[in-house]
């Protein structure tokens, strides 16, 4: 009997995607779960009419009412827009948690085979350096605001934990670059230490990136849900897909509190496209995460175990494994070839790995929903703050010595003081002794002498005289104390 019906978004999107979505469509109808599906553009083919955010008015509301998509890669054409559709399918319907699963699967011989390789990246998906706010603040120097929140990074860490628990995971490890940027990485840091104590039957911890992609080359086994920030989450998720597998076989969710987006990792692989030899593994097992997503885990248990019965059998294979273990490419599976495999397996069981169900059975929907953002103006209002001063960024061809000279001259009367010229983060006035390749961009930090808050008019007043004589000023940012907390670092060498 066919279940009820549910209403699903489906992109085809670009290059192999209408491939790949082809064969998770038959394996889902063959496994008895019957979706009105909406068809929508977004990616290459919209870019192309003008649209310049390559997601249609159109396929934004379909999303609006079925909540949930189906998308295949979405190519981001040079010449065209300028933004990733994907990344901007992601934003708009804030999906917060990128969750990619890298399990070890019967058949796919990789270096890590019998360690038993299953762990869940969850990551940032909307903030950090993908809020892609960028600039050329001079000809030769460009920028890019890393914008961490501690709400951004509570939902995503809150959703970790809860993943865990839903599937009977044990450890949760925090993965940021803390120790460098304290005050977006090391945010996240503390927001995960702050949650990690909600959830007492969890181990948790914390590792510097770096030593998480280390310890992912070394020892992937050890870890169960790493959860971490937007672009360390790019990475290190690829390199997990590269553990048991390659792109092939790599499969994702993405989660807000209102829409659900599932796409394979991989892209749009051009050189493929139309030609039937794609693996078609990573999307019909994203539409395993989407029928969680529906509640229909019965079938999404059969599809699971269909595609590893296919996979353990070994005898439709796509070209990409094929590769992997030295075969002959011409006597592997076609893309269809391989679909059909799956759906002729449909209702049998695996003899080595079964469905990762952890205690999904009966949940509806996949996640409990998570406790809604509880900080209104009166938490606030509550902080106790003040603002010390500003670091003015200028262009200019003057020595940092020179500008130094200059602005201590400048603040010999008034409020505040000269704390130091920086170039590109290291202090270079007043001298550390060491000479410094500088660029065009120089940092001036202004303080009130007694550490006490500035006026706002004496703020602009040193804004202004600033300006003055230094016109190639680019930026300036306030510096502020929160709770008796510097909300600004220190520059190096300082
Ligand atoms: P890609 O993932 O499309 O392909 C890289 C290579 O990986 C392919 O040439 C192929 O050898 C292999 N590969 C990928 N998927 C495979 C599969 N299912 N089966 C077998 N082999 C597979 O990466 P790319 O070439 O860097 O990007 C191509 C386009 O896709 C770009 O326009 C990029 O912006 C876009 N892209 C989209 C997404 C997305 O939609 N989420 C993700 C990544 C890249």
């Amino acid at each position: 009997m066919p279940s009820a019906a549910h209403r699903v978004t489906v992109i085809p999107g670009d290059g192999v995607g209408p491939e790949v979505v082809r064969s998770a469509i038959r394996v889902i109808e063959a496994a008895g779960v019957f979706i009105d599906w909406e068809e929508a553009a977004a990616g290459a083919s919209v870019f192309e009419k003008g649209d310049t955010s390559g997601v249609p008015a159109e396929t934004r509301d379909s999303i609006e009412r079925t909540k949930v998509v189906l998308k295949g890669p979405l190519e981001t054409p040079v010449g065209f827009g300028e933004k990733s559709a994907n990344v901007t399918l992601r934003k708009l319907f804030e999906t917060y948690a990128n969750v990619r699963p890298a399990r070890e699967l019967p058949g796919v011989p990789t270096r890590y085979a019998g360690e038993g390789v299953n762990l869940v990246i969850v990551r940032e998906n909307v903030e950090d350096l993908y809020a892609g706010i960028e600039h050329m603040v001079t000809p030769d120097v460009g920028q890019c605001l890393k914008v961490i929140s501690r709400k951004g990074s509570e939902k995503v860490i809150r959703y970790a934990f809860e993943l865990a628990r839903r599937e009977g995971r044990t450890k949760v490890t925090a993965a940021t670059k803390a120790n460098i940027m304290k005050m977006t990485e090391g945010l996240f840091k503390k927001v995960f230490e702050e949650l990690a104590l909600e959830y007492p039957e969890i181990e948790s911890g914390h590792l510097i990136i770096d030593n998480v992609a280390h310890q992912l080359a070394k020892a992937p086994a050890q870890f169960d849900i790493i959860v971490t920030t937007n672009l360390n989450g790019d990475i290190i998720s690829d390199l997990a897909s590269g553990l048991v597998g390659g792109l092939g076989f790599a499969s994702s969710g993405n989660y807000g509190d209102t829409v659900a987006i599932f796409e394979a990792v991989h892209g749009s692989a051009p050189k493929y496209a139309g030609k039937d030899v794609i693996n078609p593994t990573a999307l019909i097992l994203s539409s395993v995460m989407m029928l969680r997503h529906l509640a229909e885990t019965g079938a999404a248990d059969r599809v699971e175990d269909a595609v590893l019965v296919t996979l353990e059998e070994g005898r439709a294979t796509t070209q990409d494994l094929v590769r992997q273990t030295g075969g002959d490419v011409d006597t592997a599976a076609s893309t269809t070839g391989f679909t059909d495999a799956v759906i002729a397996n449909l209702g049998r069981s695996p003899a080595t790995l079964g469905a990762q169900r952890g205690d999904l059975a009966n949940q509806a929907p996949a996640m409990a929903p998570l406790p809604a953002w509880s900080y209104g103006p009166e938490h606030y209002a509550a902080i106790a703050r003040r603002t010390i001063g500003l670091d003015i960024f200028i262009e200019t061809d003057s020595d940092a010595g020179q500008l130094g000279v200059e602005f201590e001259n400048l603040t010999a009367a008034g409020p505040f003081e000269l704390r130091f010229v920086e170039s590109r983060g290291t202090k270079v006035y007043p001298s550390v002794g060491l000479s410094s390749d500088g660029v065009r961009l120089l940092r001036a930090r202004f303080v009130t002498r007694d550490g006490g808050p500035a006026a706002e008019t004496d703020l602009l007043a040193l804004q202004g005289r600033v300006a003055e004589r230094q016109p190639g000023w680019t930026h300036v940012e306030k510096l502020h104390v929160f709770d008796g907390a510097d909300g600004f670092t220190k520059a190096q060498g300082e």
